[in-house]
C-alpha cells in the first residue's frame, strides 16, 4: 500500500550491499523503512536519507516485512547540526532516547523546534534541548517529583534533588546527597512545572547549559536502564573540547 509520510530522519544504517535502513520520526511513531540502492552515489534517495533532514516521502508500506522508500522530497535540511560535533552528538543522543520512547506529537514538535533553533544559531539551543528531554521524561513517567519532598511530601526545607529517589528531598529525609542552592532547585522546579508557552520567561531567569542536558540524559539512562551508546560518545567529545 502506497502512503505519504512526513518527518525527520533520525538515523541511517547500511543494509545489505547497496541499501540502507532509515529511521524516520513522524508525529505518531518512528517508522523504519528500507531505501534501495541508497549507497550508490547517484541514488536520488540520498538527499532524503540524511540524518536531521525534514522530508516528505512516498512509502510502499508492507504489512509483513520492511516497508520500502519509493521517493522523497526534502523540505528542510538542518545542516548546521552536522557542523558542530557536540551538537551533532547531542542530536544523536536525543535520537537514541526517542527510539526508546512512545512518540507523541508534542515530542515531535519540540524536537523540530530544537533543530530549527540550531539552524538559526539561537543562543538558547540547550534550553530548547531540555524541553525535548523533559517531554521524553514525562511521556516515560520518569520526570522528577518536584512538588515537595519525594519521601515525606513535606513542602518545606527542600534542600536537594536526588537522582536515586527521583525527586526533591527535604532536610530530614536527605541522607548524604549534596545540598543544592535555592536557585538551582528553583531552576529544576520551574523547568518541570512550566509548560512550553513560558519558555522565554524561563530563559530570561535561568541559564541552561550542556551540563543540564547531560544531567537529565543521565537521569533518563538511570531510570529507564537503557544504555545509550551515543551518550558515551557525546561525553568523550565534550571532554575533548574542554
Ligand atoms: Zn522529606
Amino acid at each position: 500500500m502506497m502512503i505519504k509520510i512526513e518527518g525527520i530522519v533520525l538515523k541511517i544504517q547500511d543494509y545489505r550491499e547497496k541499501d540502507a535502513l532509515v529511521w524516520i520520526l513522524t508525529r505518531e511513531e518512528i517508522f523504519t523503512v528500507r531505501a534501495r540502492g541508497v549507497q550508490n552515489s547517484t541514488s536520488k534517495l540520498r538527499q532524503v536519507c540524511q540524518p536531521f533532514s525534514y522530508c516528505e516521502w512516498i512509502i510502499d508500506k508492507k504489512e509483513n516485512g520492511l516497508s520500502l522508500m519509493i521517493q522523497g522530497q526534502a523540505k528542510q535540511y538542518f545542516y548546521l547540526v552536522n557542523e558542530d560535533l557536540v551538537i551533532q552528538s547531542l542530536c544523536f543522543v536525543i535520537s537514541d532516547m526517542l527510539s526508546h520512547t512512545k512518540i507523541k506529537p508534542s515530542i515531535y514538535d519540540l524536537f523540530m523546534m530544537f533543530l530549527t533553533k540550531i539552524q538559526c544559531k539561537d543562543n538558547e539551543v540547550y534550553g530548547y534541548c531540555l524541553y525535548v528531554i523533559k517531554e521524553i521524561l514525562i511521556v516515560d513517567g520518569i520526570q522528577p517529583y518536584v512538588n515537595g519532598c519525594i519521601r515525606c511530601h513535606n513542602k518545606k526545607g527542600i534542600e536537594t534533588l536526588s537522582f536515586k529517589d527521583g525527586g526533591f528531598l527535604c532536610h530530614e529525609c536527605n541522607q548524604g546527597t549534596q545540598k543544592m542552592s535555592k536557585d538551582e532547585l528553583l531552576k529544576v522546579y520551574s523547568l518541570f512545572v512550566s509548560d512550553f508557552s513560558q519558555h522565554e520567561r524561563l530563559f530570561q531567569l535561568y541559564t541552561f547549559t550542556l551540563n543540564d542536558c547531560l544531567y537529565w540524559i543521565d537521569w533518563f539512562e538511570y531510570h529507564t536502564q537503557f544504555r545509550l551508546k551515543s551518550l558515551s560518545f557525546l561525553k568523550k567529545v565534550v571532554e575533548m573540547s574542554l
